[in-house]
């Protein structure tokens, strides 16, 4: 009887042994497969800013640097490209080191009106550009403390706001409130009156590399990242963001962050 046990035992351990591994050599697959996605993705992302330098570099050395009417105009467009190549880069090497757990969030409390007012004097220019507004609805005074990494924060805050105008309209306007939430937290909403996303893109637009119009998006550049950054940022600070958008009406994408306990 015991020997009969012992086998039962011996056939299941065995078993288990068995789908473990299976589960380890699938576990792999799937790695293998997000690696080869990845990197197909970063080198076509690439690519487009790379033949366009070269582009231009190549015209100039054919003899386009002698003509003073063009040679100006092509060296700013080499440039151009070489700095969205850097944006992009960057991009890549925040989104590696959130994915892989290696960020490590620098936690303290900070003023959030004071961060919203400055990610502002920073895109001031963008925004006019293409004479979209920027308007902070300001209930409340200075300062409304939270807690959480300000640095990181400040890069949700911006790639929601350049995001806001890429895809707002031309003379828009992009508003970002923030407001006291029971429960020690805070929302923070970033609402635009530009183009919109239609519902059935909405639960794909944190993917990495994600587009809604691949054509349209790429003439306003940007990596395709700017919103999974947002979402591991967010989540790493245990907090939840949200998305409401209507095509042609507006989006309004917000995130939630806690109050710092010395906040009134
Ligand atoms: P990208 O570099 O393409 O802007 P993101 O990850 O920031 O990448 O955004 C992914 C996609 O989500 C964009 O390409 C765009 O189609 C859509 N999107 C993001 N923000 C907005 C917005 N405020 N209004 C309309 N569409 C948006």
């Amino acid at each position: 009887n015991s020997i009969t046990t012992d086998m039962a035992t011996l056939t299941q351990q065995i078993d288990q042994f068995a789908k473990n591994k299976k589960i380890e050599i699938e576990t792999l697959t799937v790695r293998e497969e997000y690696r080869k996605e990845f990197m197909g993705n970063v080198s076509h992302e690439l690519k487009t800013p790379l033949f366009t330098v070269q582009g231009y570099l190549e015209t100039l050395l054919d003899g386009a640097i002698n003509d003073p009417n063009v040679s100006g105009k092509y060296l700013e467009r080499a440039n151009k490209g070489v700095e969205r190549l850097i944006y992009i880069v960057k991009d890549l090497d925040m989104i590696t080191k959130l994915e892989v757990g290696d960020l490590s969030l620098d936690v303290a409390p900070f003023d959030i009106i004071q961060l919203v007012q400055s990610v502002f004097e920073l895109l001031e220019m963008k925004a006019a550009k293409k004479k979209i507004t920027l308007t902070f609805d300001m209930h409340y005074k200075h300062p409304i403390m939270v807690v959480g990494d300000a640095e990181r924060i400040q890069q949700v805050l911006t790639n929601l706001i350049v995001n806001s105008i890429k895809y707002g309209r031309e003379k828009g306007t992009t508003e970002v409130s923030i407001e006291k939430l029971i429960k020690n937290k805070v929302i923070v909403r970033v609402t635009d009156n530009g183009e919109g996303i239609e519902k059935k893109n909405i639960p794909r637009l944190f993917e990495r590399f994600y587009r809604v119009d691949k054509s349209g998006s790429r003439k306003e550049g940007g990596s395709g990242l700017g919103l999974a950054i947002v979402k591991h940022i967010v989540e790493a600070h245990e907090e939840k963001i949200y998305v409401e958008s209507e095509i042609n009406i507006g989006s309004e994408f917000s995130f939630t962050l806690e109050k710092a306990k010395t906040s009134v």
